[in-house]
């Protein structure tokens, strides 16, 4: 016998759901967690200004209702801490915390055929066996910093925003240097020009940003949600991003251009990316119809800076919005009009090399007290890729996903049987509220391990042509929208060398969830079952 049922890798939200999930249909499960705390992004991205940028009444699970009932928001896209503190009560509430172990990397993952098993093994040299295996590694844990020569030789302190230091960092009339200009990037620096003596904000790609218009939520407010919980969720469920969002149905095409612009303004002034991408059908379709939103944005940009120069220089040009994560922020390009910050173009001028005192570019030398790197993740695979998984007939997951990560409908790939992945590449992940694609992923796995014990079965594996049928069709959907036009981390290309594949399925939630629920309809279609360790 296994000493578990079901090891699951991770507990973020998505681990500490598949807890919960597992062990309510009776498993003996526990996840194995990297971090000193449960969280997962939220625990390691404790950077100032971090906050989610999907509204806290959906980005919140909503398996149950009286967890739904008996939590109440503080605003509207809350912090980092307020995210935390939510999962801390998830895990209390739920009494999750006897099967989640911390400070327990997973550094291997073998499976073997004859016993039907999996054996995991962890840093500390620990092993156990397990008929399942849950990856909840999460699509943005892997934090990527840049290998810039004489790094380690920095005489001042460094941080990478998704590791940063619990007890925090004093950037107080300190002389800054913030790296990357991504979502991280736009919600950690105006923190630290509040404070630093000078901030210096490198800046490859310019990027799309949207206000926020982060708010306190009224009891009157959290209420009315409350209220209608129940039918908001179903909407979600069936939505394109997981979000009930209200567009005009309409192609940007279509209508006047003032009609447009009014449009525009009027998502501008509300705050929120996801409902400014929801306005008009095309504007992730066609680049004729995003160019109008993209105007409008730098438009926004170019009324909001007050030098001219560094108002052009803020302003993306060679992607359409929203074909890499469309930033929120209230203060970002306002940040550039104080004094105290400078913006440095690091396409022009690359960073060169980091000294005792500083930062070179091509043609300049910064002199530095501490360097922000907010380069964001070896996304989607990169937490995989540094677990060594090793599938049947010794096949590992590196060389089998060499050519890019893929995976049947997202949840498993073949050759590695009984092994599961939440929010996996081929999923919508990262191109939706991703609480709600992790608990349908989640409730997914939940039922196809009772499935497959219910049937008496060793293991369920996906067939290779279905997976090939499924990594095609997600292609073809990508390449139908704008999607694929932006190097992003999307595809791989913040990480020198990652084969360069666009794995996330973007056709929408509410159909991704339909498609799902009919393979289970008709019996696990283009997955087998083996039984006696043969299919
Ligand atoms: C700053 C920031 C803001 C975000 N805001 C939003 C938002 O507003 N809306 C949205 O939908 N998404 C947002 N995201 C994406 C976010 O990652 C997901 O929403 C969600 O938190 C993912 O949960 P998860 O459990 O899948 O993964 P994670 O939260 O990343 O958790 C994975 C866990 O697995 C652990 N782990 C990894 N490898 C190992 C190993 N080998 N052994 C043991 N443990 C391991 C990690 O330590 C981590 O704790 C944001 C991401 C960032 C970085």
């Amino acid at each position: 016998m296994t000493d578990l049922d079901v090891v699951v890798i991770g507990a973020g939200f998505a681990g500490i759901y598949a807890v919960k999930a597992l062990r309510d249909a009776g498993l003996r499960v526990a996840a194995l967690e990297a971090g000193s705390g449960i969280g997962g992004t939220w625990f390691w991205n404790c950077f100032p200004g971090a906050r989610c940028d999907v509204e806290s009444k959906d980005y919140s699970y909503s398996f149950s209702e009286e967890l739904q009932e008996d939590w109440s928001w503080s605003e509207r896209y809350p912090a980092q801490p307020e995210v935390l503190r939510y999962l801390h009560h998830v895990a209390d509430r739920f009494g999750l915390w006897a099967n989640i172990q911390l400070n327990t990397t997973v550094t291997s993952a073998t499976w073997d055929s004859d016993r039907a098993q999996w054996a995991v093994v962890t840093a500390d040299g620990a092993a156990r066996t397990a008929r399942f295996l849950v990856s909840a590694v999460g699509c943005l844990s892997a934090s990527s910093v840049p290998d810039i020569p004489g790094l380690g030789s920095f005489g001042g302190a460094w941080f990478h925003t998704a590791r940063w230091p619990k007890e925090g960092a004093d950037f107080t009339g300190k002389r800054v240097a913030v790296i990357g200009t991504g979502s991280s990037g736009i919600q950690v620096a105006p923190e630290i020009a509040a404070v630093a003596g000078h901030l210096w904000v490198f800046q490859r790609t310019a990027h799309f940003a949207v206000p926020n218009r982060n708010a306190a939520v009224s009891p009157e407010a959290d209420a009315a949600v409350k209220a209608r919980y129940r039918a908001y969720r179903a909407q979600a469920r069936e939505s394109m991003l997981g979000v009930p969002l209200t567009g005009t149905g309409k192609s940007a095409l279509e209508v006047t251009a003032a009609e447009r612009a009014g449009a525009y303004q009027e998502k501008w002034n509300a705050g929120g990316g996801m409902p400014f991408l929801g306005l008009y059908t095309d504007l992730l379709i066609t680049r004729k119809a995003n160019d109008t939103v993209a105007e409008f944005i730098r438009d926004r940009i170019r009324e909001t800076v007050t030098d001219p120069a560094v108002a052009e220089q803020l302003c993306p040009r060679d992607y359409p919005v929203g074909a890499k994560r469309l930033a929120q922020s209230d203060d970002y390009y306002a940040m550039f009009n104080r004094p105290n910050v400078t913006l440095v173009n690091a396409r022009t001028s690359p960073i060169v090399s980091v000294a005792a005192s500083g930062l070179r570019t091509a043609d300049a030398f910064y002199e530095l007290d501490a360097i922000v790197f907010a380069t964001g993740f070896d996304a989607i695979s990169g937490a995989l890729d540094r677990i060594a998984v090793t599938g049947a007939d010794g096949l590992s997951l590196k060389s089998a996903w060499a050519a890019g990560p893929h995976a049947y409908l997202g949840l498993m790939t073949a050759g590695f049987p009984n092994f599961f992945i939440v929010t996996g590449p081929g999923s919508p992940s990262v191109f939706s509220n991703m609480v709600l694609s992790i608990e349908q992923h989640v409730e997914w796995i939940r039922d196809c391990v009772s499935h497959v014990l219910g049937e008496g079965a060793s293991w369920i594996e996906p067939l290779a042509p279905a997976e090939e049928a499924w990594v095609a069709h997600t292609q073809d959907v990508a390449y139908s929208t704008l999607f694929p036009l932006a190097d992003s981390w999307y595809v791989g290309a913040n990480i020198p060398g990652k084969a360069q594949v666009f794995s996330p399925y973007v056709g929408g939630v509410g159909p991704y969830r339909a498609k799902c629920d009919e393979v289970v309809a008709n019996g696990y279609e283009g997955f087998a079952l083996a039984y006696n360790g043969t299919r």
